[in-house]
């Protein structure tokens, strides 16, 4: 761990990889991750931050695509150290994957008090039209932001992108193209950076002062996606639901979360329900929520006995099913987390709040 400067408040700055930090290959024409050292050169702003900034480097670096739940577990550890001794983390993250790893992250770190903000950028930092300079010194601004009381401004893992701070488990990748890559659909933006950085307050998560930080490391990977379109065919869904291992299926239905009113796929998802896989209903619309039995076709999802996912990102549904498998919960418990709001991931409709 290298230190830049020493001052006030402090910021742990971890460097996975990613686009931000790489440069491009003469013979291949691809790019590849560069020296981290060489990276920080091109941001000499950072010496002028009134807060001190450590740096902690993934050697090698990786692209995002690469990124495994391991990386998740060593990003907790990284983070459970030095805890104590930082005020906020800022993560430097590929684009392609950081919606999973800021999912992830929301759960594995329980009861966060502290500032954890992933960014990345579209363009390598070398580069002159770069997006990255921006987004790391904005990050890195919002993870040392103090509230008058000296309690940090956004005490959440979030996703910082071009201008907008999201919460990380609300988050998805929508631009391969443009600077403006994230979005958060279904919860408003935590805060936006113009010339000042404007914080929704009243958005913002409050850690329970009476909790304190756990970390946990173990997540389960036994977890499928299914996308549901016109013409699906049978033998494949039994296929997949009859997979050695299989223990959660995130099924990704039309609109309202709605499903073809075909019986084998009832009686498919009703014998895996009875085999104790978790199955999770979440809409393939990128935003709204699904509500099962708004529709005639999702009747048959709900005598399935699926679990409404409400209005999750699909990478926050995934992530948040391996957690909760990680925790080696049985299914029964499993099925009601997953109803429930643990990290400001879902919003759960007033009616099916008093239901409970
Ligand atoms: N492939 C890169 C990554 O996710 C893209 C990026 O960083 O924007 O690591």
């Amino acid at each position: 761990m290298s230190h830049i400067n020493a001052r006030r408040s402090s910021v742990l700055l971890i460097y996975t990889g990613g686009t931000i930090g790489m440069v491009r290959n003469q013979e291949t024409g691809a790019l590849e991750s560069f020296n981290f050292d060489l990276l920080l050169e091109q941001v000499p702003e950072l010496k002028r931050f009134d807060c001190r900034i450590s740096t902690h480097t993934f050697n090698p670096p990786i692209d995002s695509s690469d990124m495994m739940p391991g990386h998740w577990e060593k990003l907790v550890r990284i983070i459970d150290t030095n805890y104590q001794f930082f005020d906020g983390f800022v993560i430097l993250h590929g684009t392609d994957t950081m919606a999973y790893t800021a999912s992830a992250l929301s759960f594995m770190l329980e009861d966060l008090g502290k500032p954890v903000i992933l960014t990345g950028s579209q363009l390598p930092m070398g580069m002159l039209r770069t997006d990255g300079k921006e987004n790391l010194i904005t990050a890195i601004e919002i993870a040392s932001a103090q509230r008058p009381d000296g309690s940090p401004m956004v005490p959440e893992v979030c996703i910082y992108f071009k201008e907008k701070l999201m919460r990380g488990n609300r988050t998805t990748k929508i631009n391969a193209e443009q600077f403006n890559a994230f979005r958060s659909f279904n919860y408003p933006e935590l805060a936006t950076a113009g010339i000042n950085i404007q914080y929704n307050e009243y958005f913002i998560r409050r850690p329970n002062p009476l909790k304190s930080m756990k970390a946990h490391f173990k997540v389960d990977t036994n977890v499928m996606v299914l996308t549901l379109f016109p013409g699906i065919q049978q033998a494949m869904v039994h296929t997949l639901l009859h997979q050695t291992g299989l223990k959660a299926v995130v099924l990704r239905t039309f609109g309202a979360g709605n499903a073809p009113q075909i019986p084998w796929l009832k009686e498919e998802l009703t014998e895996a329900r009875r085999k104790g896989i978790v199955l999770v209903n979440i809409t393939q619309c990128q935003a709204g929520s699904v509500h099962m039995g708004l529709y005639e076709t999702s009747l048959p999802l709900l005598d399935a006995g699926l679990v409404s996912g409400y209005d999750s990102t699909p990478e926050c549904a995934i992530t948040k099913l391996m957690f909760l498998l990680g925790q080696g919960l049985p299914a029964e418990e499993i099925r009601v987390k997953m109803d429930s709001d643990i990290a400001g991931e879902i919003t759960k409709p007033a009616s099916a709040e008093t239901a409970q």
